[in-house]
């Protein structure tokens, strides 16, 4: 490392320690006391030992266990003296549909044990006991049925071809196998007669993936239709030693008890809110609180991290530090993506009074251990919104003020944890990425802007590893603090505020143009000059669509709009961008129901449908863009319907944020999205 300007100016002078800048500087948005109130309140420690509650259940969705855990939060909300703390309960049976969600039946488990047995005097008898559901529940598959069997373990590799199982016997035996469970149950029990499936599926591709082969991973059978027998998980390390021993011609024999099920139960999603005096209008925060035991960083700690945000904002506005909101405040702890979309399809009436979402999925990590990168993203480029603005400023804050710390010893705002560490928290300002709930809020079925605080990776995620050892209580206290900061702002933001969130916008849409330009002159150096055109052309309306979007909180001033307006035009002039015809096509909008995205959790609705109607896969859903890839083109794709833009402009606005992308690609999956009744042909294009 070298030592910048300012470091190296320092050391010439003399001076042992200087602050930089960024401690010195006054905090954004909010007034300072308020600021200096949330930083003084919020507690890492506090954080923590929630998150150490709630690491103590196997919390898979619809499960005693993850009752177990919604019913602390509950405790812990009330204790803390928020309002309306009740836990909802919505039928989930395999049948209830949520919108594009069908809902999972609960799962449980009485028992599970597999064991490695021996001859003895003829008869096989236990010698080993290899995984234990009362020890660690990690070790059987969720979704897993009942059964017994005491027989051979055979290698099927992968598992997912036929050719894995030729010249093999597998019927009666259980199989050992490199992929999740559910991608061989359908070949190794239906077709040829497994008892069942041992598996040490290695998900979760990091730089550190296969690195430690002690790990056990949390592994998956489908729930739809109900497997009719179970999956054991195991560590590579065993894996490989039975591999050894298979190849050099020694059987391996074992034996598993198993008493779990599917059953009809319920989501139960607890949920609190600081009542504001416009009971109209909410800001969520959000969370999903389901997943392996311990399931510390995954997501035990977004969990523990807003109901410390929701600690920290009643006790302030109780003893008079703050002002009580105006908006409302709710916070919900919902099992992952089916619990937020089951719930915004049983309570219509949420997404239409949220006006932005704050979503915490692993916000605890420390990074010496888990290797994390904190990041603070964006909503989908299908929303703009200055929701984003303001996540990015609390979080450019908290990073100048943890750097200053780190770097110095001195901030105004050190926001450390006295059990945590001292670290400069880093926070990368980022684009959206899938992989939560804020996913379901900003879809197109109800579009609430949302900001996502998430880290990446986590070498431990999804293993029985993801513990409380791996969690910096004061990486906890930062993300509370951002969740608290950002929804109290957001709570109050109205008209007064307006110059003051302008200011911050421009800032940061000179970044992004800066980013913009960057894939410009990608597009160009392709030879892609008509492209380059076109996203230069969708970013000044994004940005046009960002100045729009404060409106959302309160009457923009004219004096604001104004100077928005000469802005905009400004940066176009910059740019050299020329307006061009819109690109034409066939106008859809979306079906009124059903609500929701077309990939939920244990269930997909477009394969569903497009399934029974014998469509083809389309070839949107394989494409690999410059900036994205299938997934994210086709919920895009959807989130860009919205009766107005035509074919030809939401294949320009993908090529855009995804990068190039041929026409046909785009009709052939909105066509099939009509096939199905997502969407329906005719609209009102260029309406105002
Ligand atoms: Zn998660």
């Amino acid at each position: 490392m070298t030592l910048g300007g300012r470091s190296a100016a320092a050391i010439l002078l003399g001076a042992a320690l200087v602050s930089p800048v960024g401690a010195t500087e006054p905090p954004p948005l909010l007034p300072e006391p308020a600021v200096r109130a949330i930083a003084s309140e919020v507690s890492g420690t506090a954080a923590k030992r929630n998150l150490q509650d709630l690491t103590l259940f196997h919390r898979m969705r619809g499960s005693r266990g993850f009752r177990a855990a919604a019913e602390r939060v509950r405790d812990r909300a009330r204790e803390y003296g928020l309002a309306e703390v009740e836990i909802l309960e919505l039928p989930a049976d395999g049948k209830v549909f949520y919108g594009t969600q069908r809902s999972r039946p609960a799962w449980d488990v009485d028992f599970a044990e597999l064991w490695e047995q021996r001859q003895d005097g003829g008869a096989w008898v236990d010698a080993e006991r290899i995984a234990s559901w009362e020890a660690r529940p990690i070790v059987l598959a969720q979704d897993s049925a009942g059964g017994e069997a005491a027989a051979e373990l055979v290698d099927v590799g992968a598992g997912n071809a036929e050719a894995d199982y030729k010249d093999k016997d597998v019927r009666g035996k259980l199989v050992l196998t490199s992929s999740q469970p559910g991608a061989v149950y359908a070949l190794a029990v239906d077709r040829f007669g497994a008892a069942g499936i041992v598996s040490y599926a290695q998900n979760q591709v990091t730089g550190w993936w296969k690195e430690d082969e002690t790990l056990v991973r949390w592994g998956h059978l489908n729930t739809f239709p109900a497997p009719k027998t179970f999956a054991f998980m195991v560590s590579l390390r065993q894996a490989r030693g039975w591999q050894g021993r298979l190849a050099a011609g020694q059987p391996v024999r074992l034996r598993a008890s198993v008493k779990a099920g599917q059953h009809p139960g319920a989501y139960s999603i607890a949920t609190a809110v600081i009542a504001g005096a416009d009971r109209g209008h909410e800001i969520v925060l959000s969370c999903h609180l389901d997943h392996q035991r311990p399931g510390a960083n995954d997501n035990a700690s977004g969990c523990s991290a807003i109901l410390e945000a929701a600690r920290t904002l009643a006790k302030l506005v109780r003893e008079g530090k703050l002002a009580a909101p105006r908006r409302t405040i709710r916070f919900v702890w919902p099992p992952e993506i089916e619990g937020t979309i089951s719930l915004l399809n049983a309570r219509p009436d949420l997404a239409p009074r949220t006006l932005a979402v704050i979503h915490m999925d692993m916000v605890g990590g420390d990074a010496e251990i888990t290797k994390a990168v904190f990041h603070v993203t964006r909503s989908p480029k299908s929303l703009p919104t200055a929701v984003n603005d303001v996540g990015e400023a609390f979080g450019r804050f908290v990073n100048e003020q943890s750097y200053a710390l780190a770097a110095t010893g001195a901030a105004t705002y050190p926001l450390i944890d006295p059990e945590g560490s001292k670290r400069a928290l880093q926070a990368e300002l980022v684009d959206f990425t899938e992989g939560s709930d804020h996913q379901v809020w900003t879809e197109g079925s109800w579009r609430v802007p949302a900001i996502y605080l998430n880290d990446w990776p986590d070498r431990y995620i999804h293993t029985h590893a993801d513990g409380v050892a791996n969690i910096d209580s004061t990486k906890l206290l930062r993300a509370a603090f951002l969740g608290a900061a950002s929804a109290y702002y957001l709570a109050g933001l109205d008209a007064a505020g307006m110059p003051a969130l302008w200011e911050t916008v421009r800032r940061h849409a000179l970044e992004r143009t800066a980013g913009a330009l960057a894939r410009r002159d990608r597009l160009r150096a392709m030879g892609e000059a008509a492209e380059a055109e076109n996203l230069m052309r969708f970013h000044l309306a994004y940005e046009a669509g960002v100045v729009e979007s404060m409106s959302r909180f309160g009457e923009v001033p004219p004096a604001v709009r104004q100077e928005a307006d000469r802005f905009l035009a400004g940066l176009r002039e910059m740019m050299g961008v020329n307006s061009a015809d819109a690109a034409g096509g066939l106008v859809y909008r979306r079906a009124p129901e059903p609500k929701g995205p077309m990939g939920g959790f244990g269930y997909d609705y477009f394969q569903d449908r497009t399934g029974a109607k014998g469509i083809a896969a389309p070839a949107l859903l394989k494409r690999e863009g410059l900036w994205g890839g299938g997934a994210e083109y086709a919920y895009e794709a959807l989130n860009l319907v919205d009766g107005k833009r035509t074919v030809g402009e939401i294949r320009d606005a993908l090529a855009a944020i995804y990068g190039p992308v041929p026409l046909p690609e785009v009709t052939e999956y909105l066509e099939d999205l009509e096939k199905i009744g997502i969407l329906i042909a005719g609209g009102n294009p260029h309406a105002p």
